[in-house]
């Protein structure tokens, strides 16, 4: 699933492409992607794409007076920048925005559960925005590591968009990864340092995802690329100490993590695979 990285490089591209002009034609494709009802998304012709921003893992495009167009591509979202707008009509499309003079703006959905979806949003409205936690690099978001009793598992608690939000199972694990953390451990039994190792590790990761975004041309590929350091490496020796990565089944994930570096040697069981046994 495309993470907070991949989205702000894909909104600074759209925006790039796209902003100052002025929005001729929406053509929705997939009747159930589109979230709202009002306002009607037809009314929206004639705004002028003011910025495209990006919010958790939302796209936001402002198109001025108030209005706002929201994009999330959940799992199998994807998106085409038409320099030329064209006229396929794909069972996997989703909608397109037409802009004036060119380009076209195609979400295309490739998943089959947790589909894309869009919300037109009028002035005052949030929408789904206002369920987000803070952002993942934010100072409150640091603020909250550093002093909550949260029992939860840190795995589990970066991926929960109320708590905080943009970042998925790759960055997760890649951040875990570079703290030295147990996918296992929880945050309420993280000590100080390593609470801080935690936070800074987040910011690391996700500034390296952002850089490595911002190479990319034209929308967001079906196949993203693996530009994790951990994450889907099982298997393959660690970056770090060249131990070899391990799995583990976890809230029907799989957990990539180094036993050398963040467990003390320990292989951690698979609960899944253990209750079978059971
Ligand atoms: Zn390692």
């Amino acid at each position: 699933m495309p993470e907070a990285p991949q989205m702000q490089a894909l909104a600074e591209r759209i925006e790039a492409a796209a902003g100052g002009r002025t929005l001729k034609r929406i053509e929705p494709m997939q009747f159930a992607a589109l979230k709202t009802f009002d306002p009607d998304p037809m009314s929206l012709r004639g705004c002028v794409l003011q910025s495209v921003g990006r919010r958790g893992k939302y796209l936001v495009l402002d198109l001025g007076e108030g209005l706002r167009v929201l994009v999330h591509l959940s799992q199998g979202g994807r998106v085409d920048i038409e320099d030329q707008p064209k006229t396929t009509k794909g069972k996997q499309n989703v909608v397109r925005f037409v802009f004036d003079g060119g380009p076209a703006i195609l979400i295309k959905e490739w998943g089959h559960e947790r589909k894309a979806g869009w919300w037109v949003l009028g002035p005052g409205d949030n929408g789904p925005l206002d369920g987000l936690g803070p952002e993942a690099t934010s100072d409150e978001f640091a603020e909250w590591v550093r002093t909550s009793t949260d029992g939860r598992r840190v795995h589990t608690i970066l991926r929960d968009q109320r708590t905080v939000a943009g970042v998925g199972r790759g960055y997760t694990d890649d951040s875990l990864h570079r703290a030295k953390l147990s996918p296992y451990a929880s945050l309420k039994s993280l000590k100080p340092d390593e609470r801080e190792r935690l936070i800074t590790a987040i910011h690391e990761v996700l500034a390296n995802g952002l850089e490595r975004e911002r190479q990319r041309t034209g929308g967001l590929p079906n196949k993203l690329g693996d530009g994790w350091v951990v994450h889907n490496a099982h298997g393959q020796p660690c970056p770090v100490c060249g131990t070899t990565l391990q799995r583990v089944s976890y809230e029907s994930y799989e957990v990539t993590y180094c036993p050398t570096c963040q467990t003390d040697g320990k292989v951690l069981a698979d609960r899944r695979l253990s209750r079978l046994l059971k």
